[in-house]
């Protein structure tokens, strides 16, 4: 039996991370009456607190960074989230943000943290084909990051840095990169989270028992209830409810940070990593048949559906992929739907080869799916299409650093907030630069 507060079996980046801490190669740091668990690599404590007494001055500066997954700005302005909106307006904020294609959870997340773009960490969509494993699969593991994440560089610097991810695939892509990392739960069955209200109550005792100076947070509630929106109407209540509820909790850990001194030392970058778009149900696209049924191309395309991205992989000779792919871009466009086909190796894309060989993006009010059109990708609510770039993006918080009250007329995205927080804690650039822009 497994001693932690929820427990996962099949081969999952939980079950893994559980199979971690039990094989003692993490630690368990604290199983507490109120079920939050957080591990560290097993002896690192005493080496983060070497590092730590050795730690630059200014070592009081907190940066928060709280993902509002799957928040679409003008819900900012609904009148549902009164604590966003003070965060938002009180500090410095970016009215053009926006996502970076494939417009999907994960390889937002890990732009966060990498400042830089898919071509570059290797993670570009949820989902991709493995060419080597030959099927498709989740980028859920810690290897599929390539690059150093900020987390790494305050580490070795002697910051200390947390993780509290919600969703499972996040906490495998992650991996044990933070000082300290939340085991997640419970974790609710298919939608693969744990609702906000056990991630802020992770997040606000790893603060008060750990103090990390990075924190890194993806709160999904927003996102998982616009996904399981099935009408018009139910989604809005679902979906303000959602939007309510985790707007309190951002208000319970602003409040916490104010009476706890820390907020005059900290930032609070808040984003999404993606908005929400929703399609009606015959609305749906599905270009796996019509890929099989060409004389040409049948049997020798894969895809790997991302919402409303579908990322397409040529298995055929490779003699041949400039005929397949010219072919697949042309069926793709003559179908309904379909916004664009661009090839992947278009230089504004910069997704990288494991994203396939074309990527096509609905329009708005449709969705993908594939291989198969009824089992796959049952749900209205998606995201991974231009129609999902926009995002809300504010930095709120005490320090001299955050201007109060501005707007910024910068394209800010979501491949900034590494570099943001580089510079404010002075740790350096990677060798090759970011790609994102730093903020504050
Ligand atoms: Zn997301």
């Amino acid at each position: 039996m497994c001693e932690l507060p929820s427990c996962s079996s099949g081969d999952t980046p939980f079950a893994a991370g559980l199979a971690e801490v039990r094989a003692g190669r993490r630690t368990l740091l604290k199983v507490g009456g109120a079920g939050v668990a957080f591990s560290t690599a097993a002896g690192a404590l005493g080496a983060a607190a070497a590092a730590a007494a050795a730690a630059p001055p200014g070592n009081r500066k907190r940066a928060y960074v709280l993902v509002v997954d799957g928040c679409r700005p003008e819900e900012i302005d609904s009148g549902l989230t009164p604590n966003l909106a003070a965060l938002r307006n009180g500090g410095l904020r970016f009215p053009r943000a926006s996502s970076m294609p494939v417009m999907e959870t994960i390889p937002n997340h890990v732009m966060m943290m990498t400042g830089m773009r898919p071509d570059r960490t290797g993670v570009p969509a949820n989902s991709i084909y493995d060419r080597k494993l030959g099927e498709t699969r989740t980028m859920e593991r810690a290897s599929d990051i390539k690059v150093d994440t900020v987390i790494e560089r305050l580490n070795r610097k002697g910051y200390r840095t947390g993780t509290v991810l919600s969703k499972e695939y996040l906490y495998g892509v992650f991996g044990d990169r933070a000082t300290a990392r939340w085991e997640p739960a419970p974790i609710i069955p298919i939608s693969g989270h744990a609702p906000d209200h056990f991630t802020m109550n992770a997040a606000l005792t790893m603060v008060e028992e750990l103090d990390p100076h990075l924190m890194f947070v993806n709160l999904g509630d927003i996102d998982r209830f616009g996904h399981s929106d099935f009408t018009g109407t139910t989604v809005r209540v679902a979906r303000k409810l959602a939007l309510v509820d985790t707007d309190l909790l951002v208000g319970r850990f602003v409040d916490m940070l104010k009476s706890t001194g820390r907020w005059e030392h900290s930032i609070v970058v808040v984003l999404a990593d993606h908005s929400m778009d929703w399609s009606r149900p015959d609305r749906v696209i599905s270009l796996q048949s019509s890929m099989d049924a060409d004389p040409f191309l049948g049997g020798k395309v894969a895809i790997s559906a991302n919402g409303g991205a579908d990322l397409l992989y040529w298995t055929g000779a490779a003699a041949e992929r400039t005929r397949a792919i010219t072919r697949m871009r042309q069926i793709a466009l003559a179908t309904p739907g379909v916004l664009s086909a661009p090839r992947r190796t278009d230089k504004w894309l910069r997704l990288g080869p494991e994203a396939g060989d074309v990527v096509v993006f609905c329009k708005s009010g449709w969705r993908f799916s594939d291989p198969d059109p009824i089992t796959d990708n049952p749900i209205p609510g998606n995201h991974g299409h231009p129609a999902t770039r926009a995002i809300p993006f504010f930095i709120g918080g005490g320090h001299p650093r955050v201007p109060s009250r501005s707007a910024s007329s910068a394209h800010a995205k979501t491949v900034d907030v590494a570099p943001t927080i580089a510079s404010f804690f002075g740790v350096g650039s990677p060798r090759r630069g970011w790609d994102g822009i730093a903020r504050l």
